[in-house]
């Protein structure tokens, strides 16, 4: 069976394909973020999305150039650069590296190549040059230049390929200025903002002006200029199709008039709670919030991975502790497999991978998938409990969920590795420092020494490290 996925341009579920004739090479293009806070909980979902698509296709046999840009200027920047009197490499570079680490913690493969979009503005600048040249951008008096809708159309293209948007109502001629508007204000878009008093230090010199570049623009001329003029795939948070990716769309193939991308794929929001997150009615999650209830990365990330990407999902606290239950169970049976394993190594079953690999084509069925592991867990354990020694058999086992784990991108978790004896003593000296008895507490450290690991106090409590 081959990969199938709901592609917002068609609105259907399609087989993949693609454009690279020997049917190896994929472009993938996933929206990044806006590097002017932490990222919430919402905005991972869909990272944690676009990581499942990139290693869906990877555990398919397809070579992906994953390309992720850092939208390091915009409106929402320049606006907190201004009120923290900064810099705006100073202040985007903070939540550029806080956005990474939280990446790595979430389990996610890091992107090929991240532009910052700073850093492509000679592009940026050529893209708007080639829409000016067709006639489909112009300068307008406020010193800003816009992309024109009816000129567009005119030359037959389509405005609104990934949603139906009523332009009977727009008005030839009126502007918007800000990177964000809602469907009703329709109308033309900025591409090069003219400088003013309150972008500070932020402009670039331009043959149509000192200025800064739009959101949207920056986004074409990256995935233009790291995939080609025509890719793959491009992903992002259902929010971003209106205005953001239709206007990807129309500049790109405005500016060279062929079809931009062959495939969109959309994230459906994340309620937590039951509501839409807000910062007043106290659901609002960044990463590092959850990991300071003592929640893990690879918890969250199997929470987020739970539900279908084009469902909303109700991310609870009681679902991530329903995903600490969840991760024990895998990693128990992990565990067993280890032990009985020892160092004998075989090959995956095929036969379960491959109905593995039948969820993750019908369009990336997760809680099919989910369902068939859990399912297997089940089975092994039975197994076990009737008494399966085979070293062979639980190597052949172990390699079966490296193979799934490859998709799923849980890991095991690290303690899983420490003998039961190692971890039973560690407990030992846990319970002997609550009752002050410190003298059995240093005694049990030494005897763990003497076995070869090392305990260290953290204040998220003890860590057990081999010497
Ligand atoms: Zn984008």
């Amino acid at each position: 069976m081959a990969l199938k996925l709901f592609n917002t341009l068609t609105r259907s579920v399609q087989e993949f394909m693609p454009l690279d004739p020997a049917g190896k090479k994929v472009g993938m293009y996933c929206c990044g973020p806006t590097v002017y806070d932490f990222a919430h909980i919402g905005n991972w979902r869909t990272f944690v999305f676009a990581d499942l698509v990139r290693r869906t296709l990877e555990f398919s046999g397809y070579d992906v150039q994953h390309v992720m840009n850092i939208t390091d200027v915009e409106d929402k920047i320049i606006k907190r650069v201004r009120e923290n009197k900064t810099t705006l490499r100073e202040f985007t570079g903070k939540f550029e590296t806080a956005f990474l680490d939280d990446l790595k913690a979430l389990g996610c493969r890091e992107p090929h190549q991240k532009p910052r979009a700073t850093e492509y503005i000679p592009e940026i600048i050529a893209l708007i040059e080639k829409l000016v040249a067709r006639g489909i951008a112009y300068k307008a008096a406020d010193g800003s230049v816009y992309f024109s809708i009816t000129k567009y159309q005119g030359c037959g293209c389509h405005y609104g390929q990934l949603l139906k948007l009523n332009l009977d109502e727009m008005r030839a001629g009126e502007r918007v200025a800000s990177d964000e508007y809602e469907k009703e204000s329709v109308a033309d878009f900025a591409l090069w903002k003219a400088r003013v008093p309150d972008d500070g230090d932020v402009f670039w010199p331009s043959p149509f002006g000192e200025g800064r570049p739009g959101w949207h623009i920056e986004c074409s001329a990256m995935s233009i200029k790291a995939l080609g003029e025509t890719f793959d795939l491009h992903l992002g948070g259902e929010d971003l199709k209106f205005p953001h990716h239709e206007d990807e769309i129309a500049q790109s193939e405005g500016a060279t008039g062929k079809p931009f991308v062959k495939f969109w794929l959309h994230g459906a929001h994340l309620l937590v709670e039951g509501k839409k997150m807000s910062k007043s009615l106290g659901n609002f999650f960044t990463l590092r919030d959850l990991l300071a209830k003592g929640f893990t990365g690879r918890e969250v990330r199997y929470l987020l991975l739970t539900a279908h990407y084009r469902e909303t999902f109700n991310f609870t606290l009681d679902g991530l502790a329903g995903a600490k239950t969840a991760l024990a169970r895998i990693d128990e049976c992990v565990g067993k497999l280890r032990e009985i394993a020892g160092n004998t190594s075989a090959d995956a079953d095929k036969s379960y991978l491959d109905q593995f690999s039948s969820s993750l084509d019908d369009d990336l069925n997760i809680s099919g998938l989910w369902g068939k592991v859990f399912e297997w867990v089940r089975l092994l354990n039975t197994k076990i409990a009737n008494g399966e020694k085979s070293a062979f058999w639980a190597a052949r086992q172990l390699a079966t969920w490296q193979k799934i784990d490859s998709v799923l991108g849980i890991g095991t978790k690290s303690e899983a590795e420490v003998p039961a004896e190692i971890s039973s003593l560690a407990e030992g000296r846990m319970k002997a420092k609550w009752a002050k008895d410190f003298k059995r507490a240093d005694a049990i450290r030494d005897e763990l020494k003497a076995k070869g690991w090392v305990i260290d106090d953290t204040p998220k409590g003890i860590k057990l490290r081999k010497l």
